[in-house]
């Protein structure tokens, strides 16, 4: 089926108006009118190729509400008109040992929801920013939150859930002091579900503007990475910290906030790498850096549920397409609070260039 996309054709072109095609529900797809779409940084990196491998065209996002217009035969769970989502996955080997576990985020054969092999045209996915999207119904989420608030939930299904599993993964609740490093797309929600989920939280910025704002969603306080002394007052205060930054830093002084046992989480992906922590960092205080990708889809219909019983939903900014390249340019900046998304029905007044 014919789509209205926005996309682009190389790394150094910016992303413009795009016909693709969908393939027909087959029997266990579900065939969703997408309404808002989140744009996440990951996008940028990648239809910028600032990671190896990006195709082209390249249709990002990940970020994906609407509702269900059509279902395959063997479609259990999903009707027409039903509120859906779709995160960073449309479909996975379903028979590995990840997956049996409900963690698909980590089967070797998971694929994206952009820029992964397919056997549909043109042989990659394409992903969120676009009119409709046909997906396995194993990747489908069902969204419980009251229509009126969809743009706002469309970063749960990226930001959400790769904040959301680390948190849970290292059981972070009452009597645990959390850092969240970085307050963009992922640390605002980072921030919002530590504080859901009773710890206390504290907010590293490089932005001084971003103070007050951090308070308001909902951190107990907030430090300003760049400022030595507030950073030295923070030494041994964290049982865990989740490292949201999209660019290459020292972790060093983050790392040796933790108290003994403590864990630093890695979820921004900068193309280059970091500076690691010293050996005596780890060592002096048995301390570990880990990692973490999105979530498996179990655990993300667990957050979403967990948002729409308590009212939690991101801070958005609702754009066109026509503003998705001004929309990059702002968040290199961080000139944004806290998730830019896009408003698909935008996308049917766009004109392809060739008609
Ligand atoms: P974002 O909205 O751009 O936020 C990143 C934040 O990092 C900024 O708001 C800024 O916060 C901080 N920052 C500090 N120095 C920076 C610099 N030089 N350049 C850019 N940011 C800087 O990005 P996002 O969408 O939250 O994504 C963050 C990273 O996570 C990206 O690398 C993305 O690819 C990655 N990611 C990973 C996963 C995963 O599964 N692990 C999933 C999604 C995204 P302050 O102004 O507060 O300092
Ligand atoms: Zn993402």
């Amino acid at each position: 089926m014919m789509t209205k996309a926005y996309g682009a054709q190389a790394g150094d072109l910016p992303l413009g108006p795009l016909d693709i095609t969908r393939r027909a529900p087959g029997a266990d797809d579900v065939q969703i009118d997408i309404a808002y779409c989140g744009i996440c940084h990951s996008d940028l990196h990648q239809v910028r190729s600032e990671w190896a491998g990006t195709r082209y065209p390249c249709v990002p996002g990940h970020e994906i509400v609407g509702r269900v217009s059509a279902t395959g035969r063997a479609v259990t769970g999903f009707a027409i008109g039903d509120l859906v989502g779709v995160g960073c996955l449309v479909d996975s080997c379903q028979q590995c040992e990840e997956c049996d576990a409900g963690l698909e985020n980590y089967c070797d054969q998971a694929v994206g929801t952009y820029n992964a092999p397919t056997p549909d045209a043109p042989g990659h996915t394409l992903g969120g920013y676009a009119e409709r999207i046909v997906v396995h119904q194993r990747f489908v989420l069902r969204i419980r939150h009251p229509e009126a608030q969809l743009a706002a939930v469309a970063p749960l299904l990226c930001a959400g859930i790769t904040t959301w599993s680390p948190l849970r993964h290292w059981r972070v609740g009452p009597g645990h002091t959390v850092g969240v490093v970085g307050i963009g797309g992922l640390g605002h929600m980072a921030i919002k579900l530590a504080h859901a989920l009773g710890a206390h939280v504290v907010a590293f910025t490089t932005s001084e503007m971003k103070r007050a704002a951090a308070t308001a969603l909902g951190a107990d306080a907030v430090v300003v990475s760049t400022n030595s002394s507030e950073m030295e007052a923070q030494a041994r205060r964290f049982d865990f910290i989740l490292d949201t930054v999209a660019a290459a830093h020292d972790l060093n002084p983050f790392f040796v906030l933790l108290k003994r046992d403590g864990t630093m989480a890695l979820v921004g992906a900068p193309p280059t790498p970091h500076t690691a922590p010293s050996a005596f960092g780890f060592i002096m205080k048995r301390r570990s850096l880990a990692g973490s990708l999105i979530g498996g889809i179990p655990e993300t219909q667990e957050m979403l549920d967990f948002c729409a019983e308590r009212g939690i939903v991101a801070d958005i900014e609702l754009i066109r397409a026509d503003q998705i390249n001004a929309a990059y340019e702002r968040m290199l900046k961080g000139d944004v609070k806290y998730r830019f998304v896009i408003d698909n029905a935008s996308l049917r007044d766009q004109r392809t260039e060739d008609g």
